[in-house]
């Protein structure tokens, strides 16, 4: 008899099966949403995408809600099989049952013993994303001609002049409807979320992401090197490509996109230089990503924390955006609390570098971005979220603090036109708090960022006493509350 294919709910595209007749379970386990505070739309797009999946498969796949895994795997007779998981709490779960065959890793390109070499090898400092990207290429064979002739400068500008078209509209079905049925009644049974509810805005099938990944290969990638660190309160998508949820559910394989994107590139529909950011993504910081998460055990945690021991604030914590005057901040929150979602300039330079100036714990933030993002996974997040976006892990990945003041923000978004805060000023009711808040942080962490010249060097031109002493009073009353 056929061993039972077991899929977890990130491993529901088709590269997660072998063949055409192998028996499937899915399991919808209620612990995963009584765990933690999930976004409302996180939870629908996760039971929308495993139901829309049992759906596809029809008779071969058996759909069980259940309190637990464990009681689901009780009730399914026979052997059953599970692609190695991508979290340490599943594989450490999946360890636990009796006869449970746990197959290699799939949804990435690097095998984890040829990444263990390279790092095994260039391991004398810390590891560099950069490095690994280069290995990459050469290994997989991915974009290894010279860059030469390649297309227009990267700029960093605003939204005013980017006319492209959005990602296309998912259309909800009966399965949504029922599933978003199903979250009222837990609601309604004390089950919490986080956010607001709303359409369902990500893909929950590999067909769907397929659609919007050919969509955004044909209209977007052209812009995508150009804007990829822009922001604006007019467009929150940008040229992204808001796959990411699709990627982290296992609907879509990378290298596909990978090769998508490279072929683009190639055939003249695309420069280089809007092609190889998107592929820098994939082939370099989430395959990055994936391995430091396995290769650091037991925990990618920990290591050299800034002074960074406040609690995350509730209006923070809840996505209380309305309690928010600083623009920036308030546009990006909004856009957490109504669509789960936010890019990666956003997640760096407004909420991580808001966060890293106070003073948060990482840990707390880290919770935050998974539950709160439609993406937001442990492996990606962790080395994300502490590795790059709090600086807190010092010693064995090389990354560099992401604080910028508020002149910063200007020069990338529209959002400072139109602000009660003016980002010039550091002192004063009009004092940027990301300004204001940039120069508290130097002054705080002084000697711990000597060794990173460009926050060095802004410290050394900060060496006025009184200012000194002024700025970080101000910053200390501001506090926690909302800015
Ligand atoms: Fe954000 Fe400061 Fe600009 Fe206001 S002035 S939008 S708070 S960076």
């Amino acid at each position: 008899m056929s061993r039972r294919r077991w899929l977890l709910a990130d491993q529901l595209g088709p590269h997660f099966l072998d063949d055409l007749d192998q028996p499937v379970l899915l399991v919808e386990a209620r612990e995963l949403f009584r765990r933690r505070i999930l976004h409302r739309q996180k939870a629908h797009l996760i039971l929308s995408a495993l139901r829309h999946r049992a759906a596809e498969l029809g008779d071969r796949a058996l759909l069980l809600r259940t309190g637990t895994f464990r009681e689901a795997l009780d009730r399914v007779g026979g052997p059953v099989e599970l692609v190695h998981p991508h979290s340490r709490s599943a594989l450490a779960f999946a360890r636990t049952v009796e006869g449970l065959t746990i197959l290699p890793p799939r949804g990435f390109l690097t095998d984890r013993a040829d990444f263990a070499a390279w790092a095994d090898q260039v391991r004398r400092g810390p590891l560099r994303m950069t490095d690994f990207y280069r290995w990459a290429q050469r290994h997989h064979r991915v974009l290894v001609d010279p860059p030469a002739g390649g297309g227009p400068p990267r700029r960093r500008s605003p939204a005013d002049t980017l006319d492209v078209p959005a990602p296309p509209e998912i259309v909800e079905d009966d399965i949504d409807a029922e599933v978003r049925r199903d979250l009222d009644r837990w609601a309604a049974e004390g089950v919490r979320f986080a956010g607001r509810d709303g359409p369902r805005r990500y893909p929950a099938t590999h067909a769907e992401a397929d659609a919007r990944l050919r969509h955004f290969v044909r209209h977007r990638l052209a812009e995508y090197g150009r804007y990829a660190d822009a922001m604006s309160a007019e467009d929150p998508t940008l040229a992204h490509s808001v796959l990411s949820s699709s990627f982290n559910l296992g609907l879509l394989h990378p290298e596909p996109a990978i090769r998508a994107a490279e072929r683009a590139w190639r055939d003249g529909s695309v420069t280089r230089s809007a092609a190889e950011p998107f592929i820098r993504q994939l082939l370099g910081w989430r395959e990055f990503l994936w391995q430091l998460y396995w290769y650091f055990q037991p925990r990618f945690r920990g290591v050299g924390w800034l002074a960074a021991t406040e609690p995350l604030p509730e209006w923070f914590d809840q996505l209380d955006a309305d309690a928010v005057e600083a623009r920036c901040l308030a546009d990006v929150l909004t856009g957490v609390r109504d669509r789960a979602w936010a890019h990666h300039a956003q997640r760096l330079l407004v909420l991580g570098n808001y966060a890293l100036q106070r003073g948060w714990r990482p840990t707390e933030l880290v919770d935050w971005f998974e539950r709160c993002f439609v993406d937001g996974t442990g492996w990606v997040m962790n080395a994300t979220v502490i590795g790059m976006s709090q600086y807190a892990d010092l010693a064995r990945v090389d990354t560099r603090a992401y604080a910028v003041d508020g002149r910063h923000i200007d020069e990338i978004s529209d959002y400072c036109t139109g602000c009660r805060y003016d980002p010039t000023r550091v002192l004063g009711d009009l004092a940027c708090p990301y300004t204001g808040g940039f120069e508290a942080f130097l002054h705080r962490n002084g000697e711990r960022l000597l060794g990173d010249p460009r926050l060095a060097a802004e410290l050394a031109d900060r060496d006025d006493p009184e200012r000194r002493e002024a700025v970080l009073a101000q910053e200390e009353k501001r506090g926690s509350t909302a800015p």
